[in-house]
């Protein structure tokens, strides 16, 4: 054989003579066929890369398991993980309920992409119970989108309700899981039909990898799934799928640390006099702390901190004092970080004004990472101690 033909051919029916303890990234474009005939079985998956290779298969088996669903699918982003599903239900003419305490760029997504393609919604305030939620289905209403807590303003719903009323009026119900990682919240368990994760948070968590998972039981659901990812072109890379399954080894570890750290942290806050309110649904103050503790096995280290004072520059300042936390948007990695929430809160109450009371104090909202919480804690007092002088 001549180079060229020895350097090409050299792998291809290599036996696998060892196996190293984790999956291989197995990264490919194309994949061969042992027969003719075998190229066009319909039963034979993948036929090519975009069908995901070993290590996006067993990626998707763990989150199955996780999420304790017949089928989970992974997609390129976690944002990707909840448009592709809603496109692959939903049709010209159909009409959404969806909470208006939902991630922001969904709320982009509906109003203006969805939107072009004729697909109405109706948002909802996240304190209506399921009848009240019910009441607003019209004829042509094909899917309730749902997240809880909001991962802004931690706003508790009644989802095992909800659904359960959605389900009698045959309308799917699409939930957002990234709170609860697949680990303080089973969706599926509690009659949501589709539950989507950014793996990009706690899964992953090394703030390094941008990936989504949405898990199905229905295999007619997990049929129109499979068809929209074909079909749109989305592929999910063997290196992001790697680092996720990487991540899922430690998940409880790291999930079980930030949610005691952030509880610690939290409940501090709200014994200082600089602190208006703490919002967050593991305490008792917060108005949907039963319906947390009913449906949720515990919190994870995202909360909400409302300061005296004078709105954003207020909470600017406290910001830019922090040392150990970094400002960024994000949150499920090892690192604690902060933002102030006044420009997304208003933009909000642009879209739904008669849910919103004016906002009184400065907003931050804190996740708490892997640090020590006595150290959080530390850079917390001489930041509060520091704009209160
Ligand atoms: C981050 C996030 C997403 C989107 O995930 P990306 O991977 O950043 O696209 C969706 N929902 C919630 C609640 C999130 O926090």
């Amino acid at each position: 054989m001549r180079e060229t033909t020895r350097l090409t051919s050299a792998t291809l029916n290599k036996p696998r003579s060892r196996r190293a303890v984790n999956v291989p990234v197995e990264r490919g474009s194309t994949v061969l066929f042992e027969s003719a005939e075998a190229l066009y079985d319909d039963d034979i998956k993948p036929t090519y890369g975009t069908d995901g290779l070993g290590t996006q298969a067993e990626l998707c088996r763990m989150i199955a398991d996780l999420e304790g669903a017949q089928e989970a699918f992974v997609l390129p982003t976690g944002l990707a993980a909840l448009t592709l599903p809603i496109f692959a239900v939903l049709k010209a003419g159909d009409h959404v309920l969806a909470v208006n305490s939902a991630y922001a760029p969904v709320r982009r997504f509906f109003n203006t992409q969805l939107k072009r393609f004729g697909i109405e919604v109706t948002w909802y305030p996240a304190s209506l119970n399921a009848d009240d939620v019910l009441a607003l289905a019209k004829d042509n209403t094909r899917l309730i989108y749902l997240e809880s807590p909001g991962s802004l303003t931690f706003d508790i719903q009644d989802v095992p309700s909800i659904a359960r009323a959605a389900k009698a009026r045959g309308i799917l119900t699409l939930c957002d899981n990234t709170y609860g990682a697949g680990v303080l919240f089973k969706p599926l368990a509690h009659g949501v039909d589709m539950s989507m994760q950014a793996l990009t948070k706690y899964v992953g968590g090394h703030s390094d990898v941008l990936i989504g998972s949405v898990s199905v039981s229905d295999p007619a659901l997990g049929k129109a799934i499979y068809e929209a990812i074909k079909a749109w072109g989305f592929f999910t890379s063997a290196d992001e799928s790697y680092l996720a399954i990487r991540g899922l080894r430690t998940l409880h570890l790291r999930l079980r640390q930030s949610g005691d750290s952030g509880l610690k942290v939290a409940r501090w806050l709200e014994s200082r006099p600089e602190v208006l309110r703490v919002v967050h649904p593991g305490l008792e103050s917060h108005p949907g702390h039963t319906q947390f503790a009913k449906d949720f096995t515990g919190s994870n280290g995202l909360f909400l901190v409302v300061l005296k004072g004078e709105g954003e520059k207020n909470s600017q300042a406290f910001l830019e004092q922090l040392q150990l936390f970094g400002m960024g948007f994000s949150w499920g990695g090892f690192e604690s970080l902060a933002i102030n929430c006044e420009p997304q809160f208003l933009s909000r109450n642009k879209i739904t004004p008669e849910d919103h009371a004016p906002l009184e104090g400065a907003y931050v909202r804190l996740y708490i990472g892997l640090e020590d919480p006595d150290d959080l804690i530390a850079d917390l007092t001489q930041a509060l101690e520091t704009i209160g002088k």
